[in-house]
């Protein structure tokens, strides 16, 4: 008998983003929902069939969603607000959308759950919100419909859904916090997981896969008893009908491996990429219950370069040390890495070669527990192996000197700007002259059809490079008259000439590759395209200077410059596996710090360095915060900006508010000011900021940009009231709670100037 392969999920927006597609013309109004569900049934097809193809045993189903996986378990388990409900739309479809988006029209208007980044992904999920009139029960039938649908064409599936331990510890109530679990609530929880699991078994299924990355946290002691408690009640259910693999990725379990071996899943799945050494560990001391699977995660969802199977074949033979049932998986869903390498041609087989995106993955899976059967002389004999190693053999790098002997010069200096910043704060109030509550945006304003046409042409070599830069200069000038008219303080160019915040600084340094068509998934429609760091990297030439001082050319007000830090950066690419993502990021910081300079030589004296993706890149367990990541990720920030003068103003901004926890951390990068991402959760974190005194000037975003909906000068006035009660009027700053990149021209401008009156009102009353 083979080897039993599995993946845990499957990238669902389709090869050329067609369910992006549709559901935006649906939104649109340009398509019908039944398009929309035809086009979902086609893709789960075509998956399912390129799986079966590649000889996955156990495919996936219930891992399409149309938003989010999180979201449909909500609605699964009848989660679903009041506030949605109250729409009363006739279509499921339409009230999942509402859920994800908002909704503003004839039947109402809410706004949209909270989103948050799926641990260290770059992938968000909607955070489910229990309210007063919440009652758990199942609700719909997507995961059965999707079995069934798969078995009409012939496939036997695995269904995949969100664990009940992992959705109580994600979900929040209406007040944004954690739920307070009592009986009642894990009662109904694992009823209606029970009766999913009955209902796969009538249906016929042979596995369901219950995914609970949230194993991989620190736990207390309420946590155990909660995943005692939910398993205990589930598993009777499958009655020896149906097989459960407990699936965990994002990291290790060791610290619950003894009780979960206990519990005599059918098959556990391990990460053995991210939670590597911990979980081999684990099952080496506790060892396996007979009944029981080991799903072996070691095939990266997490990144693009080809497995190293000589490794794989090492971790399989050292679980095999413990058990004989040992299958081999995908280490995560391969939600998270693009859809194939098919139609990057133009990169050069040199390079394609050390590649392996979905598709590819698949064949590696089945590859891998090919080998892992063969002997020793026929492992020797294997051309495939063979082929594999040399990918391994050191010969793929071209290191750059230079940046070696610069990073090897670095001194503490260089880590540490001076003066201390109070006294840069009095200096740039001073110089600056800004108001009380400055105001102003994230960077990007609405990248129109427009835009990204020309952009199109100039690829295309339609038009010239000038004619591009005089449509780029125009977008700015009509940035500049909209700011001003607004009454902006700070403004900027709009970023109008970049794709993307992280591909658009990669273009412009050596080390970096791109791709056609990687496109991953972001939230809901959203996909973003990282670029890969192939070698060591450094600065071509200059970036932003021309746009910048182009753009403070035409005003009067301060234009900001703006750039993308480092970890960022890294953290929104493809890094390495040959090199640490410490090393990487100060070569990283060493080229931005190179623009920086510039920036200020130029004339610009207020320059944002984004590091939206700082937190999402935090361990998670909370032991290795510090060694493994912020012991060098600060640093590399402070590397960036540390040579400035003292008026010259350094910003920062974050995509989230989660970080009153590492509050000490943010305000060591020493920036002046940060604005983040507050508008759509909890206020938690200016409770963090007052009790830390925190010393960076901050602009908690004042409106949700990721939904179109338009808020109200009272409401902002309203936030600006909560934000002030908070924090001292000296260091807050008025802004959105992101970039405007995705919104329409119809809904920024009208919310940006709501923004400005309302910081008009609050200022007239200090
Ligand atoms: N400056 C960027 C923008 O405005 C920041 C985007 C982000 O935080 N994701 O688009
Ligand atoms: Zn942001």
């Amino acid at each position: 008998m083979s080897v039993l392969t599995s993946i845990s999920g499957f990238p669902r927006v389709g090869r050329n983003r067609e369910l992006k597609k549709i559901i935006e013309a649906y939104w649109k109004g340009n398509a019908t929902l039944d398009d929309v569900r035809g086009v979902g049934r086609e893709l789960r097809a075509e998956h399912w069939k390129l799986e079966q193809a590649a000889g996955i045993d156990l495919l996936p189903s219930n891992d399409f969603s149309l938003y989010d996986q999180m979201l449909d378990t909500a609605i699964l388990l009848n989660v679903i607000p009041a506030r949605y409900r109250r729409l009363s739309f006739k279509e499921p479809e339409e009230t999942l959308f509402a859920m994800a988006r908002g909704y503003q029209g004839e039947r109402g208007d809410v706004t949209a759950l909270p989103m948050k980044k799926w641990f260290t992904t770059n992938y968000h999920y909607l955070v489910p919100e229990f309210d007063e009139a919440t009652e758990v029960k199942l609700n719909g039938s997507k995961p059965f419909d999707e079995y069934e649908e798969a078995k009409a064409l012939g496939y036997e599936t695995k269904p995949v859904l969100i664990g009940p331990y992992t959705f109580l510890k994600l979900a929040r109530n209406s007040e944004a916090q954690e739920l307070d679990i009592d009986e009642g609530l894990i009662d109904a929880v694992a009823g209606v997981y029970a009766q999913v699991v009955r209902r796969f078994a009538d249906l016929g299924a042979q596995w369901l896969q219950l995914d609970e990355p949230y194993l991989v946290m620190d736990k207390s002691d309420a946590d155990v008893r909660l995943f005692k408690a939910l398993y205990s009640r589930i598993l009777p259910a499958r009655e020896d009908r149906v097989k459960i693999l407990l699936n965990t990725y994002f990291g290790n379990i060791a610290d619950i491996y003894e009780t979960v071996k206990l519990f005599e899943f059918d098959g556990v799945g391990l990460d053995l990429v991210e939670g590597r050494d911990e979980n081999l560990a684990a099952v080496h001391q506790h060892g396996v219950a007979a009944r029981t699977t080991l799903f072996a995660g070691v095939v990266n969802g997490r990144n693009i370069w080809r497995n190293n199977y000589a490794t794989s074949i090492g971790l399989i033979d050292a679980l095999r040390q413990t058990t004989d049932r040992v299958a081999v998986a995908s280490a995560c869903s391969l939600l998270h890495v693009p859809f194939s390498t098919q139609g990057e041609e133009a990169l050069g087989e040199d390079v394609l070669k050390h590649f392996a995106f979905a598709v590819e993955k698949l064949d590696e899976v089945r590859q891998i527990a090919d080998l892992v059967e063969l002997d020793d002389d026929a492992k020797r004999a294997s051309s495939a192996l063979a082929a594999n190693q040399l990918l391994f053999d050191g010969s793929r790098m071209a290191r750059d000197e230079a940046v070696a002997a610069r990073l090897a010069a670095l001194s503490d200096a260089d880590f540490t700007r001076l003066p201390a910043r109070a006294e840069r704060q009095r200096a740039q109030k001073e110089a600056l002259g800004l108001p009380a509550l400055p105001t102003t945006t994230i960077g990007s304003f609405p990248q129109t059809k427009e835009v990204r046409a020309e952009r199109a042409r100039l690829r295309k070599g339609e038009i010239s490079q000038d004619e591009y830069d005089a449509f780029i200069r125009g977008r700015i000038d009509e940035a500049i008259r909209q700011q001003e008219r607004i009454g902006l303080d700070v403004l900027v160019h709009g970023e109008f000439e970049r794709n993307d915040m992280v591909e658009y600084f990669g273009q412009n340094l050596n080390g970096f590759l791109f791709t056609k068509n990687a496109w991953v998934q972001s939230y809901g429609t959203r996909c973003v395209k990282p670029p890969i760091v192939w070698g060591d990297v450094s600065r071509a030439q200059p970036i932003t200077v021309a746009w910048s001082t182009y753009a403070q050319s035409r005003t009067d007000k301060p234009m900001k410059g703006m750039l993308t830090g480092p970890v960022t950066i890294l953290n929104w690419s493809w890094p390495r596996e040959d090199i640490s993502n410490e090393e990487q990021t100060q070569q990283l910081a060493l080229a931005i710090r190179d623009e920086v300079l510039d920036l200020q030589n130029a004339g610009i004296t207020i320059i944002q360095i984004d590091e939206a993706a700082l937190r999402e890149k935090l361990p998670l367990r909370r032991s290795d915060w510090h060694a493994k990541y912020l012991d060098w990720a600060v640093p590399a920030f402070r590397l960036v900006h540390s040579a400035v003068e003292p008026t010259t103003q350094i910003h920062t901004h974050m995509c989230y508010s989660e970080f009153n926890d590492i509050i000490e951390d943010i305000d060591a990068m020493d920036a002046d000011v940060i604005s983040f991402e507050a508008s759509r959760g909890d206020l938690v974190v200016l409770d963090a900021i007052h009790d830390a005194q925190f010393e960076t000037e901050a602009g908690p975003g004042v409106y949700d940009i990721h939904s179109p909906r338009i808020p109200s000068t009272d409401e902002i006035e309203e936030r600006i009231g909560e934000i002030l009660d908070k924090m001292d009027v000296d260091k807050v700053w008025i802004n959105p709670d992101c970039g405007l990149k995705t919104r329409g021209n119809a809904e920024t401008w009208p919310s940006l100037e709501h923004m400005v009156e309302a910081a008009r009102r609050v200022r007239a009353r200090l």
